[in-house]
C-alpha cells in the first residue's frame, strides 16, 4: 500500500477532489479539445448554483415530496440470526422512487440543467437503468431527453426501453461497432459536442471527466448522511462496517463519505462473475491496473493490447471495465477495502434476502448482501450496514429463467 497522501478525513470532502478533479493520482478530465469548454461550463455552474440556498432547498423538497426520502434503515433480524451474531442492516435505496439509488443524482443533474437554462438532457445507457432514471428526471423538470443506446442493448432491454419512451424520452439507437455501451458513450459525447449550448450531458455514476465523479458523489451523499443518523438513532452506536456494491461506484460513494471520519470499516464489493479470468468478471480494482478510459484516470481492466477488457457480470449495472477514481484513491490510501462476490454468491444472496426478509434485491445489490453475509458468518463484527441500492423486479425474468425459484437456497 502506498502512503503518499496524508489524508485528514475531517476535511476530506473540501480537499478531494482538487481543482483539476484529482483524487490523489486518479480522476482528471481527458477530453477532446472541443469539449473542454462544455465541461468547464458544468464545473463552474456546479460550483456556484449547487451551493446556493435556492438550489439546496429545491433539491431537499424534491427528495422529500417526489423521491420519498428519507428511505428507511432496516434491521434484518431473521437473516442475521440464521447466519450468526453479526447484525445486518440495510439502507433501503430500493424504496427510493423508480426503485434504485440512481434517481438521487439524476434529480440533481436535472435540477442543475434547469438552473443553467438548458432544454435537454443527454446520456448513454447500457442496461437502461440510468436511462430510465434520467428520463424520469427529464419528465419531472419538463426537459427533453435523448438517451443513446446500442442496438444490441435495445433488443435485450425491451422493458427499460419501453419505460423511457413512456416517460417521453427519445431513445436513439447506435448502430456502429459492437452496438453496445461503448459505442453509445461515443455517440452521446458526439451529440453533446453538437448540442452543448442547449443541452447538458448527464453521467450515470461517479465516473467520467471532472466534475462528474465529484458531482455525482455529492448528489448521492444523502444516502450515507441519512443512514448514519438513522443507524445512530436505532442502535446508539455506529456500524462496525459499511458495505456497497461497486460498478462505477456511485451507490458506494453515496454511503462511504458520511463514515470516512469514523472508526468504521468500508467494503466495496466488485463483481467476480464466473471467475478470475479476463472476460469472466468486472472486478476492476481487484484485478486491474492504472489507465485512462472514457475521459478519466482510474484503475481499469485491460486486455493484451492495453485497451478496455471485455467484462461480465450477472448484474448488468456492475458490468464496467473501470471504476470511479475516488474508489481507486480510497483503495490506494487503504481507507476502503475492495472485495468480490461471484454471480453464484449474488444469486444465493438474492434468494436468501427474499426468503428471510421479504425483500427482493437487485442483482447488483445482491453482491453487497452476499459479502455482508460472508462477513456475518465470520462473526467478527457486531453490525454491518449494507446499501441496498435497488429492487429486483427488473431481474425476475432472468433469474427465473436461469435459476428457477431458488428451491436449493431454502
Ligand atoms: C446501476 C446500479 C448499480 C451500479 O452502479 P454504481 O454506480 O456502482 O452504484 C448498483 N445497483 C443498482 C440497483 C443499479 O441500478
Amino acid at each position: 500500500m502506498k502512503k503518499k497522501y496524508e489524508v485528514d478525513f475531517s476535511t476530506y470532502l473540501k480537499e478531494y477532489p482538487n481543482e483539476e478533479g484529482y483524487f490523489g493520482e486518479y480522476g482528471g478530465a481527458y477530453l477532446p479539445e472541443e469539449l473542454v469548454p462544455a465541461f468547464k461550463e458544468i464545473t463552474v455552474a456546479y460550483k456556484t448554483i449547487c451551493h446556493s440556498a435556492q438550489f439546496i432547498n429545491e433539491l431537499r423538497r424534491i427528495r422529500r415530496e417526489f423521491q420519498g426520502r428519507p428511505t428507511p434503515v432496516y434491521h434484518c433480524e431473521r437473516l442475521s440470526r440464521m447466519l450468526g451474531t453479526t447484525q445486518i442492516y440495510l439502507k433501503r435505496e430500493d424504496l427510493n422512487h423508480t426503485g434504485a439509488h440512481k434517481l438521487n443524482h439524476c434529480m440533481g443533474e436535472g435540477l442543475l440543467a434547469k438552473f443553467m437554462g438548458k432544454k435537454k438532457l443527454i446520456a448513454e445507457t447500457g442496461a437502461g437503468q440510468h436511462g430510465v432514471a434520467l428520463a424520469t428526471a427529464a419528465a419531472y423538470f419538463g426537459l427533453e431527453c435523448d438517451i443513446y443506446m446500442g442496438e444490441v442493448d435495445i433488443a435485450k432491454q425491451a422493458p427499460n426501453v419501453a419505460r423511457m419512451k413512456i416517460l417521453g424520452a427519445n431513445v436513439v439507437p447506435v448502430s456502429h461497432g459492437l452496438k453496445t455501451l461503448k459505442e453509445a458513450v461515443d455517440a452521446a459525447f458526439e451529440a453533446y459536442l453538437r448540442e452543448y449550448k442547449d443541452a447538458i450531458y448527464c453521467i450515470g455514476s461517479v465516473v467520467g471527466p471532472h466534475p462528474f465523479p465529484m458531482m455525482v458523489r455529492d448528489f448521492q451523499m444523502v444516502v450515507g448522511i441519512e443512514a448514519r443518523e438513522q443507524f445512530l438513532e436505532m442502535t446508539g452506536i455506529l456500524p462496525d462496517a459499511v458495505v456497497a456494491c461497486v460498478g462505477g461506484g456511485s451507490n458506494a460513494m453515496g454511503l462511504f463519505p458520511a463514515f470516512l471520519n469514523d472508526p468504521v470499516n468500508m467494503y466495496g464489493v466488485e463483481p467476480l462473475g464466473k471467475g478470475p479470468n479476463i472476460g469472466e468478471h468486472a472486478a476492476s480494482i481487484t484485478y486491474g491496473e492504472k489507465g485512462i478510459l472514457h475521459g478519466f484516470e482510474s484503475i481499469m481492466l485491460k486486455d493484451e493490447k492495453g485497451e478496455a477488457a471485455p467484462v461480465h457480470s450477472i448484474a448488468s449495472g456492475l458490468d464496467y471495465p473501470s471504476t470511479g477514481p475516488e474508489h481507486a484513491f480510497l483503495y490506494d490510501i487503504g481507507r476502503a477495502k475492495y472485495a468480490t462476490a461471484t454471480d453464484e454468491e449474488a444469486v444465493e444472496a438474492f434468494f436468501k434476502l427474499s426468503r428471510y426478509e421479504g425483500i427482493i434485491p437487485a442483482l447488483e445489490s445482491s453482491h453487497a448482501v452476499a459479502y455482508a453475509m460472508k462477513l456475518a458468518k465470520e462473526n467478527k463484527y457486531g453490525s454491518v450496514l449494507v446499501n441496498l441500492s435497488g429492487r429486483g423486479d427488473k431481474d425476475l425474468e432472468y433469474v427465473i429463467e436461469n435459476y428457477g425459484f431458488g428451491e436449493e437456497y431454502k
